[in-house]
This record gives C-alpha cells, structure tokens and sequence, in this order.
C-alpha cells in the first residue's frame, strides 16, 4: 500500500529526474569556442543579429559570427603562441606579407588569418536598405562596367563561378583601378597586395540555412544588404593614400 508520505517522495524523486533531463540546453548544439586568449579579438557584430532579415536570417547571422568566425580567431590565436613578431601586428599586416610567415605556421595563419580578416571586413560592410553606389564609387563602377547592373552582372557571375568554399571581391589593384576577383577556401586578396572594398562570402556556412543550394539566389539578396556609403569610404581612403 502506498502511504502518501511514501507517494510524496516518489513524486518528489520522479520531478527531480525530469528536471534533470531537460537540464542540459545546448546538447542540440556543438558547444561555442572558448572565448579567445591571445592577440586576436573577435569584436561583436556591429548590429543585432536579425539586422538584415529577410535577406540574412539571424540564425545564420549568429552562427556565422559566434562559431565560425570565433573559430578563426581562437585558431589564429593558437597558430601565434610562439610568434612573438607575428602575434605583435595587425591580421592585415601579416596577411600582406605572407611570404615573411614561418612555414610551420604559415597555412594556419593563412587560413584563420583570412578568416579573422575577412569576416571582420564582411560584417562591416552589411546594412539593409543602403541603396546604390553614389558619387565617386558610382563613376568608378559605372567606368569599369558600364553600370551598377554591369557590376551586378559581373560579381554575380564571380560568385556563382567559385568552386567550393571562397569568397568574391570589388578590389582596387595597385594602380588603384578596380577590379573583380575570386579566392578559394579563406584567402585574402591583401596578400596580393590589393586593397579590398567589398567581398562576399560564398561558403555554404554563410546561407545554407536559409537558401540550401540555393547560392544564385543568395547572392541575389545579396546586393539588398551592401553598405555603399561603408565601400565608398574605404574607397576614398584607398585612392587618397599615396
Ligand atoms: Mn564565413
């Protein structure tokens, strides 16, 4: 017979054992990256993580950011441990003179230096709602490819032409003309020796989650989150340095 002294313990037990099993919340995901100790920082998203919906969903948006860029950086992180020179310059400083990397350490570097320096870039370079290119920008792109459609034709077809993992580029080269170019896996057009004005990232991670293999039409919603103001900045800066 059960008393209720009996029934209250047993109940007690059995509520203590489903609160246990829901207990653990992240079990659905692999856990995030330690936060990084080391040189390299990962800075936070310059907005919410929803800032770009429909075009960028925040999920993608917090994964992108949160576990593979900080993945990047953790890496970049452990590649300089015994770097002091490395670990005393800037990502872009390195990345610009690869050649100086020691070879133990140099695909690392290139690799989750890249990553590091080109998801930085990337995340600065999104806003919804930023229109077209203007002034300067506008007269250069509209020079080099006829018209902001001939770019968008042009970095379309770059973007949809990168096999695998990479990334497609609005660079200035060193005459300082524009110029559209692609670099597989986390390569970085600074390494040779451009200036980079605009990148997209076409690594499945950037948009699986909403477009599947859809990458056409990625790159299409692409072109609704561009901060212009943001490249034609960088422009300025590029074409004013001597
Ligand atoms: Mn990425």
């Amino acid at each position: 017979m059960i008393t209720r002294r009996h029934a209250i313990k047993t109940l007690g037990t059995a509520s203590l054992v489903f609160a246990a099993a829901k207990l653990p919340p992240s079990s659905a995901q692999a856990p995030a990256p330690a936060p990084p100790s080391g040189p390299f920082k990962l800075e936070p998203l310059p907005y919410s993580a929803d800032a770009l919906e429909p075009f960028i969903d925040a999920r993608t948006m917090e994964i992108h950011h949160d576990r593979h860029h900080a993945t990047y950086v953790a890496n970049l992180n452990k590649a300089v441990i015994d770097q002091p020179k490395l670990a005393s310059q800037s990502v872009e400083a390195i990345l610009r003179d690869l050649a100086d990397v020691p070879p133990s350490v140099k695909t690392a570097v290139q690799n989750h230096g890249g990553g590091h320096y080109n998801h930085t870039l990337f995340w600065e370079l999104l806003k919804k709602d930023a229109g077209e290119p203007k002034g300067d920008l506008a007269m250069a792109i509209n020079g080099k490819f006829g018209s902001y459609k001939g770019f968008q034709e042009q970095f379309t077809k770059a973007s949809l032409g990168v096999f695998g993992s990479g990334w497609a580029w609005l660079c200035l080269d060193k005459e300082k003309q524009l110029l559209i170019e692609t670099t597989p896996n986390q390569d970085s057009p600074v390494s040779k020796g451009r200036n980079v004005l605009l990148g997209i990232d076409v690594w499945e991670h950037a948009y699986y989650l909403k477009y599947q293999n859809k990458r056409a039409d990625y790159v299409a919603a692409f072109y609704n989150v561009i901060n212009w103001d943001f490249v034609a900045a960088r422009m300025d800066q590029f074409v004013k340095k001597p």
